[in-house]
């Protein structure tokens, strides 16, 4: 009888998955529908701010849709990104152009919320291959995620720098990015959930943004680390395979 259960709690399993994969598909589709007017939507909003003077109280509400819009716009685009996962288009990266690149696009919230931001480079770092797309939006939600700490001010340091692991066999060296900052920090019982889709703590969070995260980076044969003490900060590791040595090509 208890190869008769286990067969039974085997199927059962499989029958879950196969559900789970098919509300999985059928989120895609929707989520898909949704993007299409929601992009006209947007385009069209933009085009009548442009076109139709407006009093001070519609700007204001304008700029409240406007808001909304973009809103809804990032919540179906990260779920779409977690449904439907791109395979990586590998290149050469320049990771200190991808870092000065995403810095770019956080830097006006830092100043707004007077985190000072600080870039260590250590030269020489080694060649390493990825998607500089994915790996750009990757550091991107790192550094929103640490401002996001930092409702008070603080600073968020990018150090990146070259490491060389003993593993079973052979040296290994590996393109080392920290992405530190002074913030509020994570609870233990919430360490243990930062990567499992829509865990959030935030009102108006995904809950996506990490779980992407590691997906994109195990697919580039890296790992993703954390380290947080509460009240004091939080600092994300990412290690990237340096292209000279050999890829283990990642299981996907
Ligand atoms: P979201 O930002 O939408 O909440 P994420 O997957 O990016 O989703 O992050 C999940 C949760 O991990 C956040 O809600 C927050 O609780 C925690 N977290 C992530 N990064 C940090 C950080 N730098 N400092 C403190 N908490 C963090
Ligand atoms: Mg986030």
């Amino acid at each position: 009888h208890k190869v008769e259960a286990e067969l039974k709690g085997t199927l059962e399993a499989a029958a879950r998955s196969e559900r789970l994969a098919a509300a999985g598909r059928l989120a895609a589709g929707v989520a898909h529908e949704i993007r299409t007017p929601l992009t006209s939507l947007k385009l069209f909003l933009q085009s009548v701010q442009e076109e139709v003077a407006v009093s001070p109280e519609q700007r204001e509400d304008y700029q409240i849709a406007m808001r909304q819009v973009g809103r809804i716009e990032t919540t179906i685009n990260h779920f779409l990104d977690f449904a439907r996962p791109q395979q990586p288009v590998f290149g050469s990266l320049d990771i200190v152009a991808l870092i000065d690149d995403a810095l770019e696009v956080v830097q006006p919230r830092a100043n707004q919320q007077d985190v000072q931001v600080h870039k260590r480079i250590a030269q020489p770092l080694p060649p390493v291959e990825g998607d500089s797309r994915q790996l750009g939006e990757a550091l991107v939600n790192l550094m929103v995620n640490a401002l996001e700490a930092m409702p008070d001010g603080g600073e968020l340091t990018i150090s990146v720098e070259s490491e060389a692991a003993k593993g079973d066999s052979a040296q290994s060296v590996w393109l080392r990015i920290d992405v530190s900052d002074t913030g509020t920090g994570i609870r233990d019982e919430d360490l243990q959930r930062l990567f499992e889709p829509f865990f959030t703590t935030k009102a108006t969070g995904s809950g996506l943004g990490l779980t992407i995260l590691r997906g994109t980076i195990e697919r580039h044969g890296g790992s993703v680390n954390v380290d947080s003490r509460v009240g004091a900060g939080t600092t994300f590791s990412l290690r990237l395979p340096a292209s000279s040595s050999n890829r283990t090509t990642a299981s996907e």
